[in-house]
């Protein structure tokens, strides 16, 4: 599924990046050859004065010629530093100095979404066991060489499944999953993955908050041990400046009712739907509280599940939220400079509600 990559924002702040007029490399070259060329001339004067016999008037030349070859050189060295092509290679936050972006990566059924702010990353979910390596790829094309934070939002292999490939791949700073657990060969493979490297989990408890660059996270949930796997996901609220994302993993309406109760703040300006926009999850009174301007679904195309149901996807309409969809328009990234969000693709008209086939709501 390709992204629609022709809406007027996405062209705008291409066309910007790209005419940014850079200090370039050849421009600082060519100045400094011409101060070398002035300063040789210097010399030559000076030597040929010297030879000439005029000693006391060539001593102060010379004087005058070392300060201004030292000068020279000083802001040849200064020049090399003040052009970022000098530099070992350009990290994503310098071509978007000031930018947060929210990838929610298309992994066809499951979750992978990635956070970048300011050179730092913060990885919720990989996808199924099938995905780990295109999450990888994804992160590689970002020029994301360590991540800070990894969140396994909870133990289903449509979350973390691809966990075991990132956990291997990359240098993780902290990696966070709830205390639940589930006796299975994906979970056991995220555990072994973990101790290849020498780290254990962190659990992460409600009201704790991490930063990320100039943006901060802030863990709502779980709340207390449920005893199905989804309503233990964990939940954050992401902030960057006054703009918000909310993220619930598969959080069922119970989690959502105990999130509301514990007065957590969770109004924002995106929302990821719950549970791949199951009627299961998005209950009326928990989206009323989010009032979400933007509602991003992450689900596979024609999946199983008849994801995402009508009953939310009428809730959304409601709402008045516009819809980004993986399953319709691949990969949607949205990008935040602190009061505006604007998006990689336009919102998806279609409403289109998925056909259950299988009993299973995983
Ligand atoms: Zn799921």
């Amino acid at each position: 599924m390709q992204n629609n990559k022709n809406n007027s924002s996405y062209r705008k702040r291409n066309t910007k990046r790209n005419s940014r007029k850079k200090p370039g490399k050849r421009t600082g070259f060519s100045f400094a050859g011409k101060d070398k060329l002035s300063g040789l001339l210097i010399l030559l004067i000076v030597f040929t004065l010297g030879i000439a016999g005029g000693r006391n008037v060539a001593a102060g030349l010379w004087d005058s010629a070392k300060e201004i070859i030292s000068g020279m050189w000083s802001g040849m060295q200064s020049d090399q530093t003040s052009h970022p092509e000098h530099k070992q290679q350009a990290t994503f936050d310098e071509k978007n100095p000031g930018r947060l972006e929210v990838h929610y990566i298309d992994v066809g059924q499951g979750d992978a979404t990635v956070v970048l702010c300011d050179g730092h990353a913060l990885l919720i979910d990989a996808g199924d066991n099938s995905k780990g390596t295109a999450v990888q790829n994804y992160l590689r094309k970002q020029g994301v060489k360590h991540l800070d934070y990894v969140i396994g939002t909870h133990p289903d292999a449509d979350h973390i499944g691809g966990l075991d490939v990132v956990i291997t791949k990359y240098e993780c700073d902290t990696v966070m999953m709830p205390e639940f657990e589930k006796d299975n060969n994906t979970y056991r493979d995220v555990l072994e993955a973990l101790s290849y490297r020498n780290m254990e989990k962190t659990v992460p408890q409600p009201g704790d908050s991490y930063m990320l660059g100039r943006a901060c996270f802030t863990v709502i949930a779980p709340l207390k041990e449920y005893r199905d796997a989804n309503n233990n996901s964990i939940s954050i609220l992401l902030q960057n400046g006054q703009n918000r994302f909310l993220f619930t993993g598969d959080a069922e309406a119970e989690a959502e009712e105990d999130i509301l109760e514990s007065g957590a703040h969770v109004k924002a300006d995106v929302f990821q739907a719950g549970h791949h926009g199951s009627s299961t999850s998005n209950s009326e009174e928990f989206l009323k509280a989010v009032s979400p301007k933007y509602v991003v679904i992450s689900c596979g195309e024609d999946n199983d599940y008849g994801h995402p149901h009508a009953q939310s996807m009428n809730l959304f309409r409601q709402m008045g939220s516009k819809i980004y969809r993986t399953d319709q328009q691949g990969s949607v990234v949205a990008y935040s400079d602190g009061t505006q969000i604007v998006w990689n693709c336009s919102p998806d008209e279609s409403w289109k509600a998925g056909e259950k086939r299988k009993q299973a709501d995983e």
